[in-house]
């Protein structure tokens, strides 16, 4: 992917120059938003236009912390055995309903649940580590 990036200071789509124009082969890059920081600074290459470290850092740990909190299906792949993990689970013929547990043996184990109405909850998807529920 060729893109320019958004200017980093404003947001606003980066300005294209034809290089020939300035004694260039190739295009430059830039911001022209007369209130932006950036409108005082030379247009650059695409790689050095692009080149932003420190976002593409953050987003990839963004996207990290984002993955370790996504909810995963149990027909994906089920938790460690005993770990206590998050759970969305539904008994038949009632709401889904938020829970914490782990497997043991291969079994569920549903804090404050007994095991025979285990029997009758279906485990839908589960995240590791617990997050508190949203209140309602
Ligand atoms: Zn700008």
């Amino acid at each position: 992917m060729n893109e320019a990036k958004d200017c980093p200071f404003c947001g606003n789509e980066a300005v294209r120059l034809e290089g020939k124009d300035l004694g260039y082969d190739y295009p430059l890059y830039g911001c022209v938003q007369p209130d932006c920081p950036c409108a005082e600074m030379p247009f650059a290459p695409l790689e050095e236009w692009n080149d932003r470290p420190i976002e593409d850092a953050l987003n990839a740990r963004i996207a990290e912390l984002e993955a370790a909190q996504r909810w995963i299906p149990v027909s994906e792949r089920l938790p460690k055995e005993e770990t206590q993990v998050d759970l969305w689970c539904y008994e038949y013929g009632a709401k889904k309903f938020r829970a914490i547990g782990y497997i043991i043996n291969g079994k569920w184990v549903i804090v404050g649940i007994e095991d025979q109405l285990l029997v009758s909850i279906v485990f839908i998807s589960w995240r590791y580590p617990i997050a508190l529920p949203e209140e309602s």
